[in-house]
């Protein structure tokens, strides 16, 4: 099947099934303060689930452009460095409004996956969530029995609270959670060393693919659980390991969601993608993956700019940029000419990209030019300042500020330029660098990245340190006093 194929069954699988289809929400959000960009498919449904609006229809069924680069989901160190980790993301899933629960959730999941999609069941785990004494959350033995209805029960796994119970917030719709992990070893691999071990546990061959949430508690302010009136599903598949499942590939990379952007990588280079750990074809990966997080931004209306929503694309942007400008061997801007590419791929599912192909493809050239042209100095600049440090294998925090401020670097990526050499970075220095800087400009600004943190500003404001320098390094977190 091909990727587009394997995308539509889905969604008729589920429209069969009296699901609507509705398109995916923008991936930059506009309307919550607690988060910059949407991260789940239920993201566009959370008021659904707080009761606030009701859903046209009680059952749901659509492709979600996922960003995962910031609060609690941040995945951008492990892309392109592993193969099933992107910035961008679709996250296919069926949704029930108060309508069914866990009965037809499972069984339609394992009928998609084994009848449809035909994986061997052999290939299969999935976990059921063992509960939590501690926090009177019972253990899911009706999922439990529901998948034992399908599934050999040496195959269903218990799992812990991080990985099978999922929450909004502090308070708010919360329930356990089911996954679905595949072992893509080979037979003979499988019988040798038992798949179960390798579940959750970072394997690069078995991978978690789909996440099936049973909203059915309500956590209260004093943390006590109370029942739900009405039980929700929630359901996210990732596509793009969906697909190299199916097009039984070894990395999400091999397949025909990412070979046309890799092949037009390797024309404009003139080099060859060989699948590999090196610092090449991790290039060839960090490119695949963030043209379409940039190109996808853009296209939903975020431009790369020097705060919040803005400053994280930019900074995604200027990561590939010095990834092809240093092991790809390319001095002229590159990513702009992908985007007819992606453009094309995507016509079908996410028009929003064609539609302004040309003008994604301007901006996102002028971003690459003007950063360009500070790049070469300031990898100059570090590479001295690693090739004299005399002890302490420490970027300081002066040169990694001088390298923001003159040079465009944002610090993830001296940080990450500076860990390739076996270096760190002085974070505190830089900070207390920044923090002289605002102090000058006294631009003094809050925000929290968190996924469902309420945004909170004030005028009487102390400094705290910065809440994650992974997603913005500029901006600065203050507490009121
Ligand atoms: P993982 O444990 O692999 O990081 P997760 O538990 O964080 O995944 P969920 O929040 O449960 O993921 O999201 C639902 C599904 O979305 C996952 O089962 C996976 O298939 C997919 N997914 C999650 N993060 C990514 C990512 N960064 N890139 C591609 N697919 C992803
Ligand atoms: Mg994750
Ligand atoms: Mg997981
Ligand atoms: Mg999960």
């Amino acid at each position: 099947m091909t990727s587009k194929e394997i995308r539509s069954t889905f969604l008729q699988f589920f429209e069969a099934r009296q699901h609507t289809i509705v398109p995916s929400a923008p991936i930059v959000v506009k309307n919550d303060p607690t988060l910059l960009f949407t991260n789940a498919g239920m993201n566009q449904f959370k008021d659904y689930f707080l009761g606030n609006r009701t859903p046209e229809s009680r059952r749901i069924v659509d492709t979600q452009k996922c960003l995962r680069v910031s609060g609690k989901h941040n995945d951008l160190e492990e892309v392109g460095v592993d193969t099933y980790h992107h910035t961008m993301f679709e996250m296919l899933g069926n949704w029930s409004f108060g309508d069914y629960f866990k009965k037809e959730a499972i069984e339609w999941s394992w009928r998609l996956l084994t009848e449809v999609y035909r994986i061997d069941p052999d290939q299969i785990y999935v976990t059921v969530f063992e509960g939590d004494e501690s926090e009177g959350l019972p253990f899911d033995q009706d999922a439990y029995d529901e998948w034992s209805k399908w599934v050999e029960t040496d195959r269903i796994l218990k799992g812990n609270k991080k990985d099978n119970f999922w929450e909004m917030g502090d308070t708010g719709p919360c329930g356990p959670c089911s996954e679905i992990h595949i072992d893509c070893r080979s037979k003979t691999e499988r019988e040798e060393f038992d798949g179960r071990n390798l579940v959750n546990e970072d394997h690069p061959q078995v991978i978690e693919i789909w996440n099936n949430v049973f909203m059915e508690f309500n956590r209260l302010k004093d943390g006590r659980l109370q029942e739900l009136p009405e039980k929700h599903v929630d359901t996210g598949m990732g596509f793009e390991r969906l697909v190299r499942v199916l097009q039984q590939k070894k990395s999400n990379y091999d397949t025909d969601v990412f070979s046309g952007t890799i092949d037009a990588i390797e024309k404009i280079c003139g080099m060859g993608y060989q699948g590999s750990d090196s610092r090449e074809d991790i290039a060839f990966r960090v490119l695949a993956d963030h043209i379409r997080a940039v190109s996808f931004a853009i296209a939903d209306g975020q431009l790369p700019s020097n705060s919040g929503a803005g400053y994280v694309i930019r900074r995604i942007l200027r990561r590939a940029v010095r990834y092809y400008y240093s092991y790809l061997g390319s001095e002229d801007a590159l990513l702009y000419r992908l985007v007819p590419v992606l453009s094309e791929q995507f016509e079908d599912v996410f028009p929003e990209l064609s539609n302004q192909q040309e003008f994604v493809a301007k901006v996102m050239r002028e971003e690459e030019e003007s950063f360009l042209k500070t790049l070469e100095k300031g990898l100059r600049k570090i590479d001295e300042v690693i090739r004299q440090s005399q002890g302490g294998a420490v970027v300081n925090g002066q040169v990694a500020f001088e390298l923001y401020d003159t040079f465009g670097f944002p610090i993830d990526l001296t940080r990450l330029i500076a860990s390739e050499n076996n270096f760190t970075v002085d974070e505190e220095g830089f900070e207390q660098e920044m923090q002289k800087q605002k102090n000058r400009s006294r631009a003094a600004t809050s925000i929290d990245t968190g996924d469902w943190v309420i945004l909170k500003e004030s005028t009487g404001s102390q400094f705290v340190g910065y809440q994650d320098l992974m997603i913005e390094t500029e901006v600065a977190r203050y507490r009121k006093v």
